[in-house]
């Protein structure tokens, strides 16, 4: 499959997915990363987030990562944003940007991503990873969207401190985040959900087709962008795939 480096890529959540999936979109040759996130460095981070030190705590997590991207690929260009990703700017963010990255923990969040990716015609590459799960799908205009896997979001899915993230674990699914942003989808209008099972080294693909109901992208759908209030991680074992085709 033929690889294409995006000139731009929007990191959104420089945590266990931002970290590892920014390391390696710099590797592969992006021009320009903007990392986004409203948080700062907090010591029970530091597991599973490399960008982060010790010495960082407290700092905003796009400053502790932007320093550390910048310190090591001087040629890439790195904004770094300390915002929560809103309705109101969700738009403008797919615009200016050839990529967004979902790499949030938040349902919320997650689903107002993929309704930008309908809306805006941009491509977006989802993932979620909890304990030793994880979940990620490239999203391509024409393709499904988050809302043809999971009808609605889940509302009794835990948080990440919770339940807690696997440091491996959110390497792998950053960095194949990554390796998803260098692919497009070979067939158009079908996604590909690559679900990893991380205790018995499992790896497997389904074929995601759009639902002809879906409210974000069917035929004559309109998506409605609404600001997100959470701090969860979709998992597999939590939400099943709505449609899906092996
Ligand atoms: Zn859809």
């Amino acid at each position: 499959m033929t690889s294409v480096v995006p000139a731009s890529v929007a990191v959104v959540g420089v945590g266990g997915l931002g970290c590892p999936a920014s390391l390696a979109l710099a590797w592969a040759g992006v021009e320009r990363l903007t990392l986004i996130d409203p948080d700062v460095v907090d010591a029970s981070n530091l597991h599973r987030q490399p960008w982060h030190h010790p010495a960082d705590v407290g700092q905003p997590k796009v400053e502790s990562a932007a320093t550390k991207l910048r310190r090591q690929f001087p040629r890439v260009k790195i904004d770094a944003r300390r915002a929560r990703v809103t309705a109101a700017t969700v738009e403008a963010l797919f615009e200016e940007h050839a990529l967004v990255l979902d790499a949030t923990d938040g349902v919320g969040t997650k689903f107002l991503l993929s309704d930008a990716s309908v809306l805006t015609g941009r491509p977006a590459v989802y993932a979620g990873v909890l304990r030793f799960e994880g979940l990620a799908m490239r999203l391509e205009p024409g393709g499904p969207c988050l809302r043809c896997l999971f009808e609605t979001p889940p509302t009794d899915v835990p948080t990440c401190a919770q339940a807690g993230v696997l440091g491996a674990m959110a390497g792998v699914m950053g960095g194949l985040q990554a390796s998803l942003a260098l692919r497009p989808n070979a067939a158009p209008g079908v996604g590909r959900l690559h679900v990893v099972d991380g205790l018995d080294l499992s790896f497997r693909t389904v074929k995601v087709r759009r639902r002809p109901d879906c409210a974000t992208c069917a035929p004559g759908a309109k998506a409605v962008l609404v600001d997100a209030d959470d701090a969860t991680c979709p998992t597999p074992s939590s939400t099943s795939p709505a449609r899906s085709a092996p």
